[in-house]
C-alpha cells in the first residue's frame, strides 16, 4: 500500500487526504498548527477515514515511509521542514497534481496572473459549460481532488503562483497568463522570483497559450512560441485579440469574430480584458460565437469584486474587498468615471507593496482618498497625491464620504492591501464592509 504524506490541512491539503484514502493509500497528514485552531469537523473526517494525524509540529519521523508528500500552496517550499524531507528522499507534489494523475478528464487549462485569475477561470468554466461538461476549481476554492469518481470533458483551474511552484506533473492542453505585477515579495524576495514562478505555467502547457500583449516582459519572453495568442486591452493590433473602440476584435486559430464591450456587466477596462482572455481560450476550444455571446452578456461577475451594494442619498457604494494589491485598486478606480470617486483604501502591511503606483489616478479620478487600516501611516507618507484624509477606521471613512459625497458619485472601497490587520480573510472584510452599509439608514 502507498503511503502518501501530507503537509498542511487547508482545503487543499484536506481533498487530498481523502482522495489518498479512496485511492487505498495509508494517509499521513501533519500541520503545525494546534489542533483546536483547524477545522474539528474536518479532523473527525479523518480520523473516521483512518488518516494518521500529527498537529502542532511537522516531523520528519512521522513521514517516514511516504515517498510523495502533498504540499500546501500556502507552506514556503523553502520551510526547513520541506528541506528535510527533500534531502530524506521524499518528492514533493501539489493536490492538483494528484487529482491530474486521478481523475478522469479529457482536457486541463490553466488560468494565472496577479490580478484576475478567479474571474477569468470562473467565466471561462461558465463559457465551456454549454459545450463541455466542465469543473472550475484550484485557487478559486474547490479542489478538483473533491470530484474524483466524476468524469469531466475540460477542467479549469485557477492556479496562484504558490501552486505553481509545487505543481510538475499536471499537463495543461492550455492556459492564461492575465499580467505579473508586484505581489507576495515577502515570499519571494524578488520581481524576478516571483515573475519565474508564474512563468512555470507555459512548462506545464503543450497546447495553447493566451498572453497579456500589453505587458512586454510577456510579449517578448513568448512572441516566438508555438501556441501563443496574444490580448491587448490597450489596442495593440499586432495581437490575436485587441479592442478597436468598442469592439473586442479576435482573430484566434483561424476564427475571426468581434463582439461590442457594451454586451458586459462587469464593469472596467480590466474586465473587458479578462473577458477577452477567456473569450479567447473559448474560442481555442470550439465554442461559438453566439454561444461565447450569450454567457457574456449574462455574466454578473463574483462577491467582493467591484460588487455593488445599495445607493444612499444618490450616492453608489460598491465593494471591492477582493482587492488586496495597489494595482486591482487601480483597475478599480479606473473602471468609474473621473472625478466622481471617495475611494476607501488600505489593510494590512505585510506586502510593504508600493501604493504610490496609485498617485495619478487618485489625482484625477477621486474626489477624496481615506487611508485605514494597518498601511494607513505609509501610505499617506508615500501617496501625495489628491485629497488623501486619515488614518481613520473603515466605519469613519464610509459616513465621512457619505457625508461629502452628492448624488451621481460613489464610494469604492477598494483595500489594495491583505485583510490580515483586522480580518481572517478577504471574504469577511467584505461582508463586514456591507453589512455597515446596510446599517445605514438612507434613501
Ligand atoms: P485574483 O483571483 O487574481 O485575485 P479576481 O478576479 O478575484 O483576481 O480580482 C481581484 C481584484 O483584482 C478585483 O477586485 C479587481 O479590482 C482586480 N482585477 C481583476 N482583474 C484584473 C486585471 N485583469 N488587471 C488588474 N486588476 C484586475
Amino acid at each position: 500500500m502507498e503511503k502518501l504524506g501530507v503537509l498542511g490541512m487547508g482545503i487543499s491539503g484536506y481533498e487530498a487526504a481523502v482522495l489518498g484514502v479512496k485511492l487505498g493509500c495509508g494517509v499521513f497528514l501533519s500541520d503545525n498548527r494546534e489542533e483546536d485552531e483547524l477545522s474539528r469537523e474536518r479532523i473527525l473526517k479523518l480520523r473516521s477515514l483512518g488518516v494518521n494525524t500529527e498537529f502542532g509540529k511537522n516531523t520528519a519521523q512521522f513521514f517516514a515511509g511516504c515517498s510523495r508528500i502533498v504540499l500546501s500552496p500556502g507552506i514556503s517550499p523553502e520551510t526547513p521542514i520541506v528541506g528535510e524531507l527533500t534531502k530524506d528522499g521524499h518528492e514533493f507534489i501539489s493536490d492538483l497534481d494528484l487529482a491530474y494523475e486521478n481523475l478522469k478528464a479529457e482536457g486541463w487549462i490553466g488560468v494565472t496572473g496577479t490580478n484576475g485569475k478567479t474571474t477569468t477561470a470562473d467565466l471561462l468554466g461558465k463559457l465551456l459549460s454549454g459545450k463541455y461538461k466542465t469543473f472550475t476549481g484550484g485557487n478559486i476554492g474547490t479542489s478538483p481532488c473533491s470530484v474524483f469518481g466524476e468524469e469531466f470533458e475540460r477542467v479549469v483551474l485557477e492556479m496562484s503562483s504558490y501552486q505553481l511552484d509545487i505543481s510538475s506533473e499536471l499537463q495543461l492542453r492550455g492556459s492564461i497568463i492575465l499580467n505579473i505585477t508586484e505581489d507576495h515579495l515577502n515570499r519571494y524576495k524578488t520581481m524576478s522570483n516571483y515573475i519565474a514562478s508564474k512563468k512555470k505555467i507555459a512548462d506545464l502547457t503543450d497546447g495553447y497559450l493566451i498572453l497579456n500583449r500589453d505587458d512586454e516582459a510577456l510579449y517578448d519572453a513568448y512572441k516566438g512560441r508555438d501556441g501563443a495568442i496574444f490580448v491587448s486591452a490597450e489596442g495593440n493590433k499586432d495581437s490575436h485579440a485587441y479592442l478597436d473602440s468598442d469592439e473586442m476584435i479576435f482573430n484566434v486559430s483561424g476564427t475571426k469574430i468581434s463582439i461590442s464591450t457594451n454586451i458586459l456587466k462587469i464593469p472596467g477596462n480590466h474586465n473587458i480584458f479578462n473577458a477577452m482572455c477567456a473569450a479567447a481560450s473559448a474560442i481555442m476550444e470550439g465554442v461559438c460565437r453566439d454561444d461565447i455571446i450569450s454567457v457574456l452578456e449574462q455574466y454578473e461577475g463574483l462577491e467582493h469584486r467591484i460588487e455593488y451594494i445599495k445607493t444612499i442619498n444618490g450616492i453608489r457604494i460598491f465593494n471591492d474587498s477582493k482587492s488586496t494589491t495597489p494595482d486591482s485598486t487601480l483597475a478599480a478606480v479606473l473602471s468609474f468615471p473621473r472625478g466622481s470617486i471617495f475611494l476607501i483604501v488600505g489593510g494590512s502591511d505585510e506586502k510593504n507593496s508600493d501604493f504610490t503606483i496609485l498617485s495619478n489616478a487618485l489625482k484625477q479620478n477621486c474626489k477624496a482618498t481615506y487611508a485605514v487600516g494597518e498601511t494607513a501611516d505609509r501610505f499617506i507618507e508615500t501617496v501625495k497625491a489628491g485629497e488623501i484624509k486619515g488614518p481613520m477606521t473603515i466605519e469613519d471613512a464610509l459616513m465621512s464620504a457619505l457625508r461629502s459625497g452628492k448624488e451621481g458619485d460613489l464610494i469604492l472601497f477598494s483595500p489594495g492591501a491583505p485583510s490580515f490587520d483586522r480580518f481572517s480573510n478577504y471574504e469577511q472584510r467584505g461582508n463586514y464592509f456591507k453589512k455597515i452599509v446596510y446599517e445605514i439608514q438612507g434613501n
